[in-house]
């Protein structure tokens, strides 16, 4: 994650990376132990959180944006209290950085 992360969507030009919206396991799921080939061992609950954050994005699987496109897109859709309700059942949203983040990309 932080060789995708900080190393090329946080650095100068990180903006113009294309990013596709897959159905599978994707580049950020490649260390995760729980990743199985191209499914993952929760793949029920990643779907259900993944079909949420598209309805949300207005997204679709298979489209292909930039990573600005994407921040624009959350700035343009998501406040960061919609996470609760986007994110629900995420073991991660009570830790409340994904929340800080998206205020943070309100400015
Ligand atoms: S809380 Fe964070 S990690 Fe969990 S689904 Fe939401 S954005 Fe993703």
């Amino acid at each position: 994650m932080v060789q995708i992360v900080d190393k090329v969507l946080r650095t100068p030009g990180g903006d113009d990376q294309k990013i596709e919206v897959v159905r599978n396991t994707d580049d950020i799921c490649a260390p995760c132990p729980k990743r199985r080939g191209l499914r993952c061992s929760n793949q029920d609950g990643i779907e259900k959180l993944d079909k949420a954050h598209l309805r949300a994005l207005k997204l679709d699987y298979g489209q292909v944006i930039t990573w600005g496109e994407a921040q624009e897109r959350i700035r343009k859709h998501v406040a960061p209290e919609g996470l609760q309700v986007i994110c629900a059942g995420c073991q991660w949203l009570q830790y409340g950085m994904c929340e800080a983040a998206v205020r943070e990309l309100h400015g």
